[in-house]
């Protein structure tokens, strides 16, 4: 297993929670947690921490951690020994490879492991079993971002780093809400607003920044790009666009200018539902700031057209000129997981290689195979929806999900549910008995954040290390060790001894980290990439010579405004939009396993006064609200933060059955769910 110091008492490590990564000092005594302090010199937190990662590490003692693998024998799961659920998943991966071909297999990534550990994940599936099938959670967030922002300006990921934030002077967030999902950097926004700073917030609930907000956008759920298209309209006829840089840096003006055209304030007002003088007024702020900032989440990713909006929000940053420039913050999404971006860097993707290249690109795939010695399938693997729907068809034979509960947390949660059933072998890493591991036929314990060695990558791009402050419970195993297992016990050695041997071979094949490795972030703290070498720094600020496009430029994106998936009728004449709040993370299952259970015990749903009357709704009474694929039940709680026609609920209590509400309908391009868009009707249980 990785390297545990007992005897040290203090570790420096990064949190385990969001993408914004902080830094953490872990003090132990006698193997256990004791206090989760935030460092000083933290080079994104700088002293500070939030409720999650500072206090909610409770769980790893919990008496529901997994301690030793299970195996389902005459339909009830059972406690065995390491030898004999590796020689199962072994035998069952073997058989599926045999019955159905390389292709019947596939592999759920996960976006809380290290780097390391995803980059053996992937490695695995194209080496020991010989198939693209690895996806990663990213699908169900912030793939639109990796697609758009790659369209855009040439890489996945954001343009900047979060200090040069510092320097702005107007701050347009947009379908986020940091003070609660990301609170570090949400006090580091309101620190900017505070010493000056414009801010701008398109959000369709009075988010907590919006309280602090010049102009506060409100657009319907699924209107991005009509809302994004109205400003950038506004920017053009104003004489607000920066003609050099389009001239010089940039491509797609004259389509763009075409297409906005038919997206006049007045217009885009009907559309969204945002007042047309509220738009002029927020593009006349962007438009005139000297430093502009872009920061957005999840309300612009989740939606039908979600890469769509990530293109069209880029339009505003490369029309002012504000990206790959002194001038701007350019376009940086907040990515929800701790390493999410990372996941995704490793190449734990269906058509992506460690390092973004593509598996039907012959000159990245012999880099991989010059590294590993083995060809490597040109056809790109399953996405994670299509997974589930192979598996219900009967041509997915086996599937491993490692630390992620899809059965809580992916849309349309019933239809997954027949998906792992349908399927042959289910083999599940986790750290506690989840909805999914129930479906498993085996499960193996795992290690968490605070029992493991690699690194993270956080949402402005730093590699981070991550240490093992106290060791894992029991039996359970690290997933780095748990793979390098399985490929042994299926008789391949998969290499990459320690998680340090891992990050250097990742960086022999994508040249983007090749600078990177265990030793050199021990040195020095965390490194950006692209990182090409070992004596060349990282490229925290992207693009300030040429973008990563084939031409060199920024693209322009001109597509249309389309309508959102689903829509609200008098059936169903709600709109629900699911999101993050303050004391819990994604599926709960760590922070409603400690003491942040007692900050914010149950999950509410929040609606407006006006349809709380209408629907005779009072403060506090349990509702059950049905969508047209199933069934959940919350409390109400009536309130004017959520606007009339809309109703809000978080995914961190799964067990009220929020994810069986929401659609299978995804993003056109990426196929990430449209969670921010679901009819609904609610009545009084
Ligand atoms: Fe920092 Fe996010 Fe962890 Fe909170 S959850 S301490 S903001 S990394």
């Amino acid at each position: 297993t990785s390297a545990f110091h007992p005897a040290e008492a203090r570790t420096r490590t990064t949190c385990g929670y969001c993408g914004v990564g902080c830094t953490l000092d872990v003090i132990a005594q006698d193997g256990e947690v004791t206090a989760v302090l935030p460092a000083r010199d933290g080079p994104v937190n700088r002293g500070h921490a939030c409720v999650k990662g500072r206090f909610s590490h409770g769980f790893r003692t919990s008496p529901e951690r997994l301690t030793r693998p299970l195996l389902r024998r005459d339909g009830v799961l059972e406690p065995v020994g390491w030898d004999e659920a590796l020689a199962h998943v072994a035998r069952g991966l073997r058989a599926a490879v045999g019955a159905g071909g390389p292709d019947s297999v596939a592999v759920i990534s996960s976006a809380r492991a290290t780097n390391e550990e995803n980059y053996l994940v992937q490695k695995f599936m194209r080496v020991v079993v010989g198939t693209n099938n690895v996806d990663n959670c990213s699908r169900l967030c912030h793939s639109p971002s990796a697609a758009g922002l790659t369209a855009s300006f040439g890489l996945s990921g954001g343009t900047d780093t979060f200090d040069d934030v510092e320097r702005a002077d107007c701050l347009l967030v947009v379908g986020a809400n940091p003070v609660e999902a990301h609170p570090v950097v949400g006090a580091r926004l309101l620190r900017r607003v505070l010493h000056g700073a414009r801010l701008l917030v398109a959000d369709p609930r009075a988010v907590g920044l919006a309280l602090h907000a010049d102009v506060h956008l409100r657009p319907r759920p699924g209107t991005n790009v009509a809302l994004f298209h109205g400003l950038a309209h506004v920017l053009l006829a104003e004489g607000l666009a920066d003609e050099a840089f389009l001239r010089e840096r940039a491509t797609g003006l004259p389509e763009l200018t075409e297409l906005l055209a038919d997206y006049p304030p007045d217009r885009v007002a009907d559309l969204t539902g945002v007042p047309a003088p509220d738009l002029v007024a927020a593009a006349r702020l962007y438009g005139s700031a000297e430093h502009p900032a872009i920061v957005y989440g999840l309300g612009v990713t989740e939606h039908l057209h979600g890469t769509d909006g990530v293109r069209s929000l880029a339009n505003l940053a490369i029309l002012r000129g504000a990206v790959g420039t002194d001038r701007g913050y350019g376009v940086n999404p907040l990515r929800g997981q701790n390493n999410v971006q990372g996941a995704s860097d490793m190449g734990a993707l269906p058509d992506l290689l460690p390092g973004y290249g593509k598996v039907t690109d012959p000159a990245a795939r012999a880099r991989a195979e010059d590294v590993w010695g083995v060809p490597v399938p040109g056809r790109p693997g399953l996405r994670i929806p299509d997974m589930f729907a192979a598996a219900r068809a009967g041509d997915l034979r086996a599937l491993w999900v490692i630390g992620e509960d899809v059965c809580a947390t992916d849309p349309d949660a019933n239809q997954v549910v027949h998906a792992l059933d349908a399927c042959p072998l289910v083999v599940c890493n986790e750290l506690f008995l989840s909805e999914t591991a129930q479906h498993a036929d085996v499960v193996l314990p795992v290690a968490s954040w605070l029992e493991k060695d690699g690194t993270f990558v956080n949402f402005d791009r730093r590699f981070q290390r991550v240490r093992p402050a106290v060791p894992p419970p029991g039996q359970a195993r690290t997933d780095f060790d748990t793979l390098r297992a399985v490929a042994e016990a299926m008789g391949v050695d998969l290499g990459c001894a320690t998680p340090a041997d891992a990050l250097a071979e990742c960086g022999r094949l994508a040249p983007v980290f090749a600078g990177l490795s265990h030793d050199r972030l021990d040195r020095e703290g965390s490194v950006p990439w692209p990182c090409t070498a070992p004596d060349r720094p990282g490229e925290a600020k992207l693009y300030t010579e040429r973008f990563a496009t084939p031409d060199g430029r920024a693209h322009l994106a001109a597509a249309p405004y389309l309508p959102p998936g689903e829509r609200p009728d008098d059936d169903y004449p709600l709109v629900l939009v699911t999101g993050r709040r303050w004391a819990h993370y994604n599926s709960g299952s760590m922070t409603r396993r400690g003491g942040n259970l007692a900050l914010d015990p149950v999950d509410f749903l929040d609606l407006h006064p006006d349809d709380a009357g209408r629907y005779d709704v009072r403060d506090g009474e349990q509702v059950t609200v049905e969508s047209r694929h199933g069934q959940a039940r919350l409390i109400a709680r009536v309130g004017d933060q959520t606007p009339p026609g809309q109703v809000f609920c978080s995914f961190h209590f799964p067990s009220s059955g929020v994810n069986r509400l929401t659609s299978d309908v995804a993003d056109t391009v990426t196929s990430c769910p449209e969670y921010k868009v679901t009819a609904v009707r609610v009545a009084v249980s």
